[in-house]
């Protein structure tokens, strides 16, 4: 699959060119706990303002529900991306309305504009093609060209991804490009075996992926939230860990079929539980099926992170997706960092995937560049791997 690339745009200079970027980080209040994604967007940012086009940078924040919220105000990620680029970036603090219109049209070329959060509008997530479609238009008034950058939201139809593609001239930027080449590399003919790690808190998002990844893969280690859903489906207590009870049905469904189709589910025999969902919640270790009621499991434990890692080490493709445990808390951080660890120490090609994950490798301070590649979107490279069409990929192919 060939998609548009930048140059298919022509001449930049003096157009107004609108890039959806994912900047779409982790706040702890206005501070900006891990700000990779808005480093990855900066060198599309940079080229375009480069060959002299006005660029209008469109943006979520969080999941605010189709109207404005100070908490999710995309200006201190404006200030952050200001700060990265080195010159000054025009916050525009509404979406497409007298802000936004009158940014951009004082922009100069080479300029950089930073829109509102695309969510404040109903019409970016809206389920009705007319409503997205209206406020796709509101937002390609503002522009001569459509650069989709943003990987974490290619898989959404959204206004700001899907629908404008189909109003204005679109390419992909360079980021999208180079996520999708490198997610192909463990999707077409991996080289094996083929080993993936799921873990995070996501858990129904994820549970739903594993069916369409047990066609694909060798093994999958499964660590994090989801762990408890399927412990539960083995039979054992898990306290007051996460749980979909709901789910445990499907999850046995998985495992009866991983025996029957020969692809190794391995679980953790060993857990770390807590108190309390504390950083300094009293904690052990103790084997999976002795969680104790009302305590919780928070991280995988010391002989779990062995076995994942000889797995992991052995491996020749492997795709990482959600922490093994909330590494937030320094304490329940070990089953990440040996995953991460042994992503590094293999010789196969490594691919990190999700928010949280590429945020753990850069919070526990590990070398980015241990890795294969490190994707910045979560969803989006999970259905990439699952081998889903996208839509915010298909409307940019040429
Ligand atoms: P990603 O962004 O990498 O896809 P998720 O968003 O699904 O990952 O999940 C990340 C979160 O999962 C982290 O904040 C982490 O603290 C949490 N997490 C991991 N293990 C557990 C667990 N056992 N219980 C509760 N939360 C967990
Ligand atoms: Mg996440």
């Amino acid at each position: 699959m060939a998609l548009k690339t930048i140059d298919s745009l022509g001449d930049l200079s003096r157009q107004r060119v609108l890039v959806r970027a994912d900047l779409n980080v982790p706040l702890d209040g206005q501070r900006i706990t891990d700000d990779g994604r808005v480093r990855a967007s900066l060198p599309t940012i940079e080229r375009l303002a480069g060959a002299g086009a006005k660029v209008i940078v469109m943006a979520h924040l969080g999941r605010p529900k189709g109207q404005p919220e100070a908490k999710y105000s995309l200006q201190p990620v404006a200030a952050r991306l200001a700060e990265l680029l080195g010159r000054p970036v025009e916050f525009a603090g509404d979406t497409v309305g007298p802000l936004a219109q009158a940014a951009v049209a004082a922009a100069g070329d080479g300029d950089v504009v930073v829109l509102e959060n695309v969510r404040f509008n109903p019409g970016e997530t809206s389920k009705e093609d007319s409503e997205r479609q209206a406020f796709a238009a509101e937002l390609a008034a503002l522009g001569d060209a459509f650069v989709s950058d943003g990987f974490g939201v290619v898989h959404r139809k959204q206004a700001s991804v899907y629908d404008i593609a189909q109003i204005l001239p679109a390419a992909a930027g360079g980021l999208v490009l180079a996520e999708v080449e490198a997610l192909s590399r463990a999707t077409t003919n991996p080289a094996r075996p083929y080993v993936v790690v799921l873990g995070g808190s996501k858990v129904s998002d994820k549970l739903g992926v594993i069916g369409n990844l047990m066609e694909k893969a060798d093994a999958l280690l499964i660590g994090g939230g989801m762990v408890f859903t399927f412990l539960a489906a083995k039979g054992y207590a898990v306290g007051a860990s996460l749980l979909e009870e709901d789910q445990i049905d499907t999850v046995k469904g998985y495992l009866d079929r991983a025996s029957a189709e020969g692809v190794e589910i391995v679980l953790p025999t060993d857990i770390v539980v807590a108190e309390k969902f504390d950083r300094d919640a009293a904690h052990y270790d103790v084997a999976a099926d002795q969680i104790p009621e009302s305590w919780m499991g928070l991280d995988i434990g010391p002989d779990s992170r062995q076995a994942f890692a000889a797995k992991i080490r052995d491996a020749r493709t492997i795709v990482w997706n959600g922490p093994m445990g909330v590494f937030e808390f320094p304490v329940f951080a070990a089953g990440t960092r040996d995953v991460a660890q042994a992503m590094i120490d293999s010789a196969g090609f490594s691919v990190v995937g999700g928010g949280d994950s590429a945020a753990a490798v850069r919070i526990l301070g590990l070398p980015e560049a241990g890795f294969g590649h490190i994707s910045t979107g979560g969803g989006a490279s999970l259905e990439l791997l699952e081998g889903k069409v996208l839509p915010g990929i298909a409307v940019l192919e040429a």
